[in-house]
C-alpha cells in the first residue's frame, strides 16, 4: 500500500498551498483541446493559458473519438467552451509505428498475445486531423456554434502549425 505514498506526501505539500479552490468547472478563456497523452505535451503553457481556462482531452494520437466529441458537445453546450482546437504533435508513437508493430512491441511486454488489441494507429498524420477536424464541425450538437481549427504540435521547438 506504500505504492503511492511519494505522490500523496506530494499531494499534501501542494494542498497546503491550495489556491485553485472557487473555481466553477468552466472553461474560462472559451478553449477546450484535444490532444495526444505524450508527456513532451504541456497544453495550458503552451497556449498561454492558466489554470480553468480550457478543457482538456487526451488520449494516444490526439485523436476525434467519440469520447472527445462527447466532452467537445458538453464543453460547447454548458462549460463555455467557444474554441476548439485539435493538436496532435511531431515523433508522435501513433503515427511511427503500425498497428501489428505495436501488438508485437506490447506482446513482448506483456508476455501475453496483444494481436486482438487495437491503438487507433493513424498513417497519415495530416489527412487524419483534417478528417477529425471535419468530425467536429459536422457534429450535428457543435456545428458553428465554436470555431474548430486542427493543428500539429511540434515538441522538438514548440510551435504550432495550423492544417485545418
Ligand atoms: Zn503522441
Amino acid at each position: 500500500m506504500h505504492e503511492f505514498d511519494d505522490l500523496m506526501e506530494a499531494n499534501r505539500a501542494f494542498a497546503e498551498s491550495f489556491d485553485l479552490g472557487g473555481f466553477d468547472g468552466k472553461a474560462h478563456a472559451g478553449i477546450a483541446i484535444v490532444t495526444c497523452m505524450d508527456s513532451r505535451i504541456d497544453p495550458l503553457r503552451m497556449l498561454g493559458l492558466e489554470h480553468g481556462d480550457a478543457k482538456i482531452f487526451r488520449n494516444p494520437g490526439g485523436r476525434v473519438t467519440p469520447q472527445a466529441l462527447e466532452a467537445l458537445v458538453l464543453g460547447v453546450h454548458l462549460l463555455g467552451v467557444e474554441r476548439i482546437l485539435v493538436v496532435p504533435h511531431t515523433r508522435c508513437a501513433m503515427a511511427s509505428a503500425s498497428e501489428a508493430e505495436l501488438r508485437v512491441k506490447v506482446g513482448a511486454s506483456a508476455g501475453v498475445d496483444a494481436s486482438w488489441q487495437s491503438f487507433g494507429v493513424v498513417t497519415d498524420q495530416l489527412e487524419q486531423l483534417r478528417e477529425d477536424v471535419v468530425k467536429v464541425r459536422t457534429h450535428p450538437l457543435i456545428g458553428d456554434r465554436a470555431t474548430v481549427g486542427g493543428f500539429l504540435y511540434d515538441v522538438d521547438t514548440g510551435l504550432l502549425s495550423q492544417h485545418a
